[in-house]
């Protein structure tokens, strides 16, 4: 198969033998979002880039991975300019409270919910990193529906070690959009093979986690079931729990 730059990464993902080739790729992906943000060339400074994550902002888990990372004055001021406009917003939608009705025996149930709870809900869903990660986690599925029209490429897929049950979400919803009907009956055979023979192999090596812990295997080998923990969470959730802090150089 032709490579090109999109292909690339999704070939690299499978040749890691990694639990979960979506996850190794999301990792990629989030680490170049951080550093393009925060990192040494300063995106940030660029008005373009402040006025997204001034309209965006960051979730919890990413403001987390912001502050690992470590450009504390990169943080300051993307907060200090997103300050500006939330606080503007949040006067409106304080100036326009309506209050709940007061609760009694024959008050109406309330239709719908308060504005600002809606606002509310808009505005802590949304993320600047979050938003760059899925738009290019989006391109990789769509890239990997097209790789496996090639049969070399179906192999290594079936050796693989199948997917976390995230990234199995996300791609059997991708399917709808880029399955080709010539593939259509490889991949679902595939894919509900590789979960059930990978969740057996991880179950076993769970297992041998617990079973190392009775005096009378003490002595005994560990075999794969080392790193089974965050093995197991990666496979049920997605990601790398076991991962230490992404930083600046
Ligand atoms: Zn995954
Ligand atoms: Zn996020």
């Amino acid at each position: 198969m032709k490579e090109h730059i999109d292909t690339i990464p999704v070939s690299e993902a499978y040749e890691s033998a990694d639990e979960c080739p979506f996850c190794w790729l999301e990792r990629q992906v989030e680490q170049k979002a951080i550093r393009y943000t925060a990192g040494p060339c300063a995106s940030y400074m660029e008005p373009d880039v402040r006025g997204a994550t001034d309209s965006q902002g960051f979730c919890r888990m990413h403001f987390k991975k912001l502050y690992d990372y470590g450009n504390s004055l990169g943080n300051a001021l993307m907060m200090q300019s997103y300050l500006i406009g939330l606080r503007k917003e949040l006067d409106v939608q304080l100036d326009n409270l309506e209050l709940p009705p007061k609760k009694g025996l024959f008050a109406k149930k309330p239709q719908g919910d308060m504005p600002i709870l809606e606002w509310l809900r808009k505005k802590n869903a949304s993320c600047f990193l979050c938003g760059k990660i899925n738009y290019n986690m989006n391109r990789y599925y769509a890239t990997f529906f097209h790789m496996i029209k090639d049969a070399e490429f179906r192999t290594k897929v079936e050796g693989s070690k199948g997917l976390c049950m995230h990234h199995l979400e996300k791609l059997l919803e991708a399917s709808g959009e880029y399955l080709g009907n010539g593939e259509r009956e490889w991949f679902f055979e595939t894919v509900g093979n590789l979960m059930h023979d990978n969740l057996t192999r991880i179950q076993g090596d769970l297992d041998w986690f617990v079973d190392k812990f009775d005096y009378r295997n003490a002595t005994a080998d560990w075999k794969n079931s080392k790193d089974a923990v965050s093995r197991t969470m990666q496979k049920l959730k997605g990601g790398f729990p076991a991962d230490g802090p992404f930083q600046q150089k």
